[in-house]
């Protein structure tokens, strides 16, 4: 999607702090952390949210799924993480484009 600000990141047009990237994915760190390490994870291809995933999805879900611990562990969080997809207004998501933020590093609240 031409307006979407993570396709942008995606395609290289606006700059990123990467920290994994391979033909389907991107992670990069947030701009405005909210923990010590947070991490956005993204597939390239415009998905808007959760809300709009089908059975079509289920294979790229399942790599995106199975990267978070391999991006995890390379940012040093051994001793476990939080992931979080806001998904829709209800979720209060502010970039329609699907991603999982990936958060620790010191003490998390409780959820
Ligand atoms: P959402 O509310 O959609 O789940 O979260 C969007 C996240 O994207 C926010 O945590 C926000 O800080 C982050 N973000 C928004 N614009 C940019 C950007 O241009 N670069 C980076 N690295 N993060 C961004
Ligand atoms: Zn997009």
């Amino acid at each position: 999607m031409s307006n979407c600000i993570f396709c942008k990141i995606a395609k290289g047009e606006i700059p990123a702090n990467k920290v994994y990237e391979d033909g389907q994915f991107l992670a990069f760190n947030d701009i405005h952390p909210k923990a010590k390490v947070h991490i956005l994870l993204i597939p390239k291809q415009h998905i808007e949210s959760l809300q709009v995933v089908d059975a079509a999805h289920v294979a790229m879900l399942g790599e995106m799924t199975v990267l978070i611990n391999k991006i995890a562990i390379d940012a040093g969080l051994h001793n476990g993480f939080r992931v979080v997809t806001n998904a829709g207004p209800g979720g209060h998501q502010e970039v329609p484009h699907l991603h999982y933020h990936i958060l620790g590093g010191g003490r998390l609240p409780g959820f």
